[in-house]
């Protein structure tokens, strides 16, 4: 298979990594919309949005916003923009899925922002009534936190500290509960 991105999570195409784990990864792609523009991937070669399980979803966009936050000190820049090519329509070239962080300024004259276009009220509403029939049924039960978490339980004198083993070590909630 021929997908520029898993060359990148193999190691056979050099990149420079910001982050990696054994979900996601970020990275600086060569040629950028704005400099500073980082681009977070899923390990897994899941070509579009809806492939994607929310799990992994939710640590890209935590991810994001962290590069976001560390993109406005580094940069100096006014804001950022979350961006997702999702299917050919949309402008995806790489047949894989990815989020951008794009560093912007005010002027910077990136073309991102589309004028918004009046629609007849007949239209809005038709529109409105099929996607809330696609939309029926919708649940969100794959962001509810397994309950399959170990907790780690630390000794320390006369309070034991609980680490919460959640998906990844990397996110490890601690809560400290006083021995009766
Ligand atoms: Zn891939």
């Amino acid at each position: 298979m021929n997908c520029e991105y898993c060359e990148i999570i193999s190691g056979n195409q050099k990149a420079n990594i910001i982050y990696q784990d054994d979900e996601i990864l970020a990275f600086v792609k060569e040629e950028v919309i704005s400099p500073g523009q980082i681009t977070v991937i899923p390990i897994e070669h899941l070509t579009i949005l809806e492939m994607v399980p929310g799990k992994i979803l939710d640590k890209m966009f935590t991810v994001a916003n962290k590069l976001s936050m560390a993109i406005f000190e580094t940069m100096g820049c006014h804001g950022t923009n979350i961006f997702v090519e999702n299917g050919l329509g949309g402008g995806q070239t790489v047949p894989h899925f990815s989020l951008h962080v794009i560093p912007r300024y005010e002027n910077d004259n990136l073309k991102l922002n589309w004028v918004p276009q009046q629609v007849l009220p007949e239209d809005l509403e038709n529109d409105f009534i099929q996607i809330q029939m696609n939309a029926e049924g919708l649940t969100i039960s794959d962001e509810i936190p397994s309950e399959e978490s170990e907790d780690i339980v630390v000794d320390e004198g006369d309070t034991e500290v609980v680490l919460k083993k959640q998906d990844d070590e990397n996110y490890l909630l601690k809560s400290l509960r006083r021995r009766a």
